[in-house]
Protein backbone atom coordinates (compact mmCIF):
# COMPACT_ATOMS: atom_id res chain seq x y z
CA UNK A 1 0.00 0.00 0.00
CA UNK A 2 0.95 3.87 -0.84
CA UNK A 3 2.16 6.06 2.19
CA UNK A 4 -0.94 8.44 1.12
CA UNK A 5 -3.33 5.46 2.13
CA UNK A 6 -2.33 6.68 5.88
CA UNK A 7 -2.88 10.41 5.50
CA UNK A 8 -5.93 9.44 3.69
CA UNK A 9 -7.46 7.21 6.72
CA UNK A 10 -6.18 10.15 9.06
CA UNK A 11 -8.02 12.41 7.50
CA UNK A 12 -11.55 10.57 7.73
CA UNK A 13 -10.76 10.22 10.89
CA UNK A 14 -10.31 13.96 11.74
CA UNK A 15 -13.22 14.57 9.59
CA UNK A 16 -15.37 12.12 12.15
CA UNK A 17 -14.15 13.81 14.59
CA UNK A 18 -15.31 17.16 13.33
CA UNK A 19 -18.49 15.77 12.90
CA UNK A 20 -18.84 14.16 15.99
CA UNK A 21 -17.94 17.75 17.79
CA UNK A 22 -20.13 19.90 15.54
CA UNK A 23 -22.88 16.91 16.59
CA UNK A 24 -22.26 17.12 20.20
CA UNK A 25 -22.03 21.47 20.44
CA UNK A 26 -25.40 21.38 18.59
CA UNK A 27 -26.80 18.81 20.99
CA UNK A 28 -25.50 21.31 23.98
CA UNK A 29 -26.95 24.20 22.50
CA UNK A 30 -30.57 22.48 22.04
CA UNK A 31 -30.01 20.97 25.67
CA UNK A 32 -29.25 24.10 27.19
CA UNK A 33 -32.51 25.81 25.50
CA UNK A 34 -34.44 22.69 26.59
CA UNK A 35 -33.26 23.26 30.66
CA UNK A 36 -34.44 26.89 30.11
CA UNK A 37 -37.82 25.48 28.73
CA UNK A 38 -37.70 22.62 31.00
CA UNK A 39 -38.90 21.44 28.03
CA UNK A 40 -38.34 17.09 29.56
CA UNK A 41 -40.76 15.01 31.12
CA UNK A 42 -40.55 11.94 33.61
CA UNK A 43 -41.80 8.66 32.98
CA UNK A 44 -42.23 6.14 36.19
CA UNK A 45 -41.22 2.24 35.90
CA UNK A 46 -42.82 0.40 38.81
CA UNK A 47 -40.71 -0.97 41.68
CA UNK A 48 -42.12 -4.21 42.88
CA UNK A 49 -41.94 -5.61 46.22
CA UNK A 50 -42.11 -9.71 45.96
CA UNK A 51 -43.28 -10.41 49.31
CA UNK A 52 -46.57 -8.44 49.36
CA UNK A 53 -46.33 -8.96 45.75
CA UNK A 54 -47.78 -5.19 44.77
CA UNK A 55 -46.13 -2.06 43.27
CA UNK A 56 -44.39 -0.40 46.20
CA UNK A 57 -43.07 2.75 44.68
CA UNK A 58 -41.74 4.28 40.86
CA UNK A 59 -38.34 5.15 39.73
CA UNK A 60 -38.47 8.86 37.82
CA UNK A 61 -36.71 8.13 34.71
CA UNK A 62 -36.23 11.78 32.67
CA UNK A 63 -37.25 11.99 29.00
CA UNK A 64 -36.70 14.63 26.63
CA UNK A 65 -37.97 14.86 23.14
CA UNK A 66 -35.19 16.52 20.85
CA UNK A 67 -37.46 18.93 18.66
CA UNK A 68 -36.02 17.28 15.32
CA UNK A 69 -34.02 14.21 16.47
CA UNK A 70 -36.84 12.82 18.28
CA UNK A 71 -36.23 11.39 22.10
CA UNK A 72 -32.91 11.55 23.19
CA UNK A 73 -31.40 8.62 25.54
CA UNK A 74 -30.74 10.13 29.47
CA UNK A 75 -27.58 7.96 28.77
CA UNK A 76 -26.24 10.67 26.44
CA UNK A 77 -27.73 13.60 27.65
CA UNK A 78 -27.50 13.13 31.50
CA UNK A 79 -23.67 12.81 30.78
CA UNK A 80 -23.44 15.81 28.94
CA UNK A 81 -25.68 18.04 31.32
CA UNK A 82 -22.92 16.85 33.52
CA UNK A 83 -20.08 18.25 32.05
CA UNK A 84 -21.69 21.86 30.47
CA UNK A 85 -22.64 22.54 34.11
CA UNK A 86 -26.70 22.27 33.42
CA UNK A 87 -27.01 18.97 36.21
CA UNK A 88 -27.70 21.35 38.68
CA UNK A 89 -31.09 22.93 37.34
CA UNK A 90 -32.07 19.69 35.31
CA UNK A 91 -31.74 17.67 38.26
CA UNK A 92 -33.63 20.60 40.66
CA UNK A 93 -36.52 20.20 37.88
CA UNK A 94 -36.46 16.38 37.91
CA UNK A 95 -36.93 16.47 41.98
CA UNK A 96 -39.36 19.34 42.19
CA UNK A 97 -41.58 17.51 39.27
CA UNK A 98 -41.10 13.88 40.82
CA UNK A 99 -42.31 15.24 44.41
CA UNK A 100 -45.08 17.33 42.94
CA UNK A 101 -46.84 14.28 40.56
CA UNK A 102 -45.75 11.49 43.43
CA UNK A 103 -47.95 13.53 45.93
CA UNK A 104 -50.96 12.75 43.95
CA UNK A 105 -50.48 9.07 43.83
CA UNK A 106 -51.69 6.97 47.39
CA UNK A 107 -49.33 7.92 50.34
CA UNK A 108 -48.06 4.40 50.47
CA UNK A 109 -46.18 4.89 47.40
CA UNK A 110 -42.59 5.56 46.91
CA UNK A 111 -40.74 7.60 44.62
CA UNK A 112 -37.28 7.53 43.54
CA UNK A 113 -35.16 9.88 41.69
CA UNK A 114 -31.47 9.64 40.39
CA UNK A 115 -29.22 12.13 41.81
CA UNK A 116 -26.20 12.54 39.25
CA UNK A 117 -22.71 12.83 41.41
CA UNK A 118 -21.86 16.65 40.72
CA UNK A 119 -25.60 16.99 41.67
CA UNK A 120 -24.70 15.21 44.55
CA UNK A 121 -21.60 17.15 45.17
CA UNK A 122 -23.31 20.36 44.69
CA UNK A 123 -24.10 22.44 48.16
CA UNK A 124 -27.62 23.09 46.76
CA UNK A 125 -28.38 19.35 47.15
CA UNK A 126 -29.77 18.96 50.91
CA UNK A 127 -31.50 22.59 50.59
CA UNK A 128 -33.27 21.09 47.55
CA UNK A 129 -34.64 18.60 48.33
CA UNK A 130 -35.92 20.14 51.79
CA UNK A 131 -37.79 22.50 49.53
CA UNK A 132 -39.03 20.05 47.21
CA UNK A 133 -40.68 18.13 50.03
CA UNK A 134 -41.80 21.10 51.43
CA UNK A 135 -43.54 22.85 48.61
CA UNK A 136 -45.52 19.78 47.82
CA UNK A 137 -45.80 17.97 50.87
CA UNK A 138 -44.66 14.61 50.00
CA UNK A 139 -43.85 12.99 53.17
CA UNK A 140 -39.80 12.67 53.51
CA UNK A 141 -39.97 8.90 53.88
CA UNK A 142 -41.60 8.36 50.62
CA UNK A 143 -38.45 10.11 48.79
CA UNK A 144 -35.52 7.64 47.68
CA UNK A 145 -32.27 9.14 46.03
CA UNK A 146 -30.43 6.54 44.27
CA UNK A 147 -26.75 7.31 43.72
CA UNK A 148 -23.74 5.18 42.15
CA UNK A 149 -20.95 3.89 43.28
CA UNK A 150 -18.55 7.07 41.46
CA UNK A 151 -20.17 9.07 43.91
CA UNK A 152 -18.42 7.14 46.76
CA UNK A 153 -14.99 7.92 44.64
CA UNK A 154 -14.55 11.72 45.74
CA UNK A 155 -14.30 12.60 48.90
CA UNK A 156 -15.02 10.38 51.80
CA UNK A 157 -15.75 12.39 54.96
CA UNK A 158 -17.93 14.94 52.75
CA UNK A 159 -19.76 12.39 51.12
CA UNK A 160 -20.89 10.54 54.75
CA UNK A 161 -21.81 14.07 55.54
CA UNK A 162 -24.12 14.68 53.01
CA UNK A 163 -25.32 10.97 53.14
CA UNK A 164 -26.49 11.59 56.86
CA UNK A 165 -27.83 14.94 56.63
CA UNK A 166 -30.34 13.28 53.93
CA UNK A 167 -31.25 10.62 55.66
CA UNK A 168 -31.76 12.89 58.95
CA UNK A 169 -34.96 14.93 57.24
CA UNK A 170 -36.38 10.91 56.40
CA UNK A 171 -35.23 10.58 53.31
CA UNK A 172 -33.89 6.86 52.09
CA UNK A 173 -30.49 6.15 49.88
CA UNK A 174 -30.14 3.29 47.65
CA UNK A 175 -27.37 2.67 45.32
CA UNK A 176 -27.78 2.26 42.14
CA UNK A 177 -26.24 -0.12 39.32
CA UNK A 178 -24.52 -2.24 42.22
CA UNK A 179 -21.24 -4.15 40.86
CA UNK A 180 -20.94 -1.78 38.29
CA UNK A 181 -18.72 1.04 39.39
CA UNK A 182 -15.30 1.06 40.76
CA UNK A 183 -15.55 1.52 44.40
CA UNK A 184 -14.63 -1.71 46.83
CA UNK A 185 -16.88 -3.35 49.26
CA UNK A 186 -15.25 -1.55 52.20
CA UNK A 187 -17.29 1.71 51.62
CA UNK A 188 -20.71 -0.89 52.37
CA UNK A 189 -19.37 -0.42 56.51
CA UNK A 190 -18.80 3.35 56.21
CA UNK A 191 -21.97 4.39 54.31
CA UNK A 192 -25.26 4.45 55.62
CA UNK A 193 -27.72 2.85 52.12
CA UNK A 194 -31.11 1.70 52.70
CA UNK A 195 -30.90 0.08 49.49
CA UNK A 196 -28.90 -1.46 47.08
CA UNK A 197 -30.08 -2.05 43.66
CA UNK A 198 -28.19 -4.70 41.64
CA UNK A 199 -27.09 -3.78 38.13
CA UNK A 200 -29.05 -5.46 35.69
CA UNK A 201 -26.09 -6.64 33.72
CA UNK A 202 -25.42 -9.28 36.44
CA UNK A 203 -29.61 -10.42 36.30
CA UNK A 204 -29.49 -11.01 32.48
CA UNK A 205 -27.89 -13.65 32.73
CA UNK A 206 -29.21 -15.20 35.69
CA UNK A 207 -30.92 -18.21 34.03
CA UNK A 208 -28.46 -19.76 33.05
CA UNK A 209 -25.61 -21.37 35.32
CA UNK A 210 -22.71 -18.99 35.16
CA UNK A 211 -20.85 -16.93 37.57
CA UNK A 212 -23.59 -14.06 37.43
CA UNK A 213 -25.92 -16.67 39.48
CA UNK A 214 -23.43 -16.96 42.09
CA UNK A 215 -22.55 -13.30 42.45
CA UNK A 216 -26.07 -12.65 42.69
CA UNK A 217 -27.12 -14.80 45.36
CA UNK A 218 -23.75 -13.42 47.33
CA UNK A 219 -24.70 -9.84 47.10
CA UNK A 220 -28.59 -10.83 47.92
CA UNK A 221 -26.97 -12.26 51.27
CA UNK A 222 -23.97 -9.26 51.90
CA UNK A 223 -27.22 -6.50 51.86
CA UNK A 224 -29.55 -8.23 53.73
CA UNK A 225 -27.32 -8.94 56.39
CA UNK A 226 -25.96 -5.50 56.46
CA UNK A 227 -29.74 -4.48 56.49
CA UNK A 228 -30.42 -2.88 53.48
CA UNK A 229 -33.80 -3.63 50.76
CA UNK A 230 -32.69 -6.03 47.88
CA UNK A 231 -33.56 -4.60 44.92
CA UNK A 232 -33.09 -6.54 41.13
CA UNK A 233 -32.73 -4.24 38.24
CA UNK A 234 -33.58 -4.87 34.25
CA UNK A 235 -36.20 -8.13 35.17
CA UNK A 236 -37.19 -9.37 31.86
CA UNK A 237 -38.45 -12.77 32.21
CA UNK A 238 -40.37 -14.85 34.85
CA UNK A 239 -37.66 -17.63 35.18
CA UNK A 240 -35.54 -14.63 36.55
CA UNK A 241 -37.51 -13.35 38.85
CA UNK A 242 -38.38 -17.21 40.02
CA UNK A 243 -34.46 -17.34 40.67
CA UNK A 244 -34.61 -13.86 42.57
CA UNK A 245 -37.68 -15.07 44.81
CA UNK A 246 -35.63 -18.11 45.84
CA UNK A 247 -32.47 -16.19 46.79
CA UNK A 248 -35.04 -13.67 48.83
CA UNK A 249 -34.29 -10.89 47.09
CA UNK A 250 -36.87 -8.23 48.22
CA UNK A 251 -38.00 -6.57 45.10
CA UNK A 252 -37.46 -6.33 41.74
CA UNK A 253 -37.57 -3.69 38.39
CA UNK A 254 -38.10 -4.24 35.00
CA UNK A 255 -39.95 -4.84 31.83
CA UNK A 256 -41.27 -7.91 33.21
CA UNK A 257 -43.63 -5.79 35.29
CA UNK A 258 -43.82 -2.50 32.89
CA UNK A 259 -41.57 -0.44 30.93
CA UNK A 260 -41.13 3.19 32.32
CA UNK A 261 -44.63 5.45 31.36
CA UNK A 262 -45.86 8.65 31.70
CA UNK A 263 -47.47 9.96 35.06
CA UNK A 264 -51.02 9.17 33.10
CA UNK A 265 -50.57 5.21 32.65
CA UNK A 266 -49.73 5.27 36.65
CA UNK A 267 -53.13 4.55 37.42
CA UNK A 268 -54.00 1.62 35.31
CA UNK A 269 -50.60 -0.31 36.38
CA UNK A 270 -52.05 0.12 39.95
CA UNK A 271 -54.75 -1.40 39.27
CA UNK A 272 -53.48 -4.34 37.57
CA UNK A 273 -51.04 -4.96 40.02
CA UNK A 274 -52.60 -3.91 43.54
CA UNK A 275 -56.54 -4.06 42.89
CA UNK A 276 -58.96 -1.06 42.53
CA UNK A 277 -57.87 -0.39 46.39
CA UNK A 278 -55.11 1.27 45.17
CA UNK A 279 -55.70 4.04 42.58
CA UNK A 280 -53.95 7.09 42.34
CA UNK A 281 -56.43 10.27 42.85
CA UNK A 282 -55.40 12.48 40.16
CA UNK A 283 -53.07 11.82 36.61
P1 LIG B 1 -30.90 3.68 36.04
O1 LIG B 1 -31.15 4.65 37.11
O2 LIG B 1 -30.15 2.44 36.41
O3 LIG B 1 -32.33 3.32 35.44
C1 LIG B 1 -32.69 2.05 34.94
C2 LIG B 1 -32.60 2.02 33.45
O4 LIG B 1 -32.84 0.69 33.00
C3 LIG B 1 -33.66 2.87 32.73
O5 LIG B 1 -33.09 3.34 31.51
C4 LIG B 1 -34.75 1.86 32.45
O6 LIG B 1 -35.60 2.24 31.39
C5 LIG B 1 -33.92 0.66 32.09
N1 LIG B 1 -34.66 -0.59 32.33
C6 LIG B 1 -35.61 -0.85 33.25
N2 LIG B 1 -36.03 -2.12 33.18
C7 LIG B 1 -35.34 -2.69 32.20
C8 LIG B 1 -35.34 -4.02 31.64
O7 LIG B 1 -36.07 -4.91 32.06
N3 LIG B 1 -34.46 -4.26 30.62
C9 LIG B 1 -33.63 -3.29 30.14
N4 LIG B 1 -32.82 -3.61 29.14
N5 LIG B 1 -33.61 -2.03 30.64
C10 LIG B 1 -34.45 -1.74 31.65
P2 LIG B 1 -33.20 4.87 31.06
O8 LIG B 1 -34.54 5.42 31.43
O9 LIG B 1 -32.76 4.93 29.66
O10 LIG B 1 -32.15 5.59 31.99
C11 LIG B 1 -30.80 5.26 31.89
C12 LIG B 1 -29.98 5.92 32.98
O11 LIG B 1 -30.02 7.35 32.84
C13 LIG B 1 -30.51 5.65 34.37
O12 LIG B 1 -30.10 4.37 34.81
C14 LIG B 1 -29.85 6.78 35.14
O13 LIG B 1 -28.51 6.48 35.43
C15 LIG B 1 -29.90 7.90 34.12
N6 LIG B 1 -31.06 8.76 34.41
C16 LIG B 1 -32.34 8.64 34.01
N7 LIG B 1 -33.11 9.63 34.53
C17 LIG B 1 -32.29 10.38 35.30
C18 LIG B 1 -32.47 11.55 36.12
O14 LIG B 1 -33.59 12.08 36.30
N8 LIG B 1 -31.37 12.05 36.75
C19 LIG B 1 -30.14 11.48 36.61
N9 LIG B 1 -29.10 12.03 37.25
N10 LIG B 1 -29.92 10.38 35.86
C20 LIG B 1 -30.99 9.83 35.22
MG1 LIG C 1 -31.77 4.51 38.99
MG1 LIG D 1 -29.90 1.38 37.97
MG1 LIG E 1 -28.62 1.16 35.28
Amino acid sequence: KSKGDGRGVFRFFEAEMDDRLQARRLLEIDLRAAVAAQAFELHYQPIYDLSRDRISGFEALLRWTHPTRGPVSPVEFVPLAEEIGLIVPLGEWVLRQACAEASRWPGNLKIAVNVSPAQFRSAQLISTVREALAETGLAAQRLELEITETVLLANRGATVAILHALRAMGTRIAMDDFGTGYSSLSYLRSFPFDKMKIDQSFIRDLTVENGSGFIVQAVISLGTNLGMTMTAEGVETEDQLARLRAEGCDEAQGYLFSRPVPVSQIAGLLEKWNGAGDVAQAA
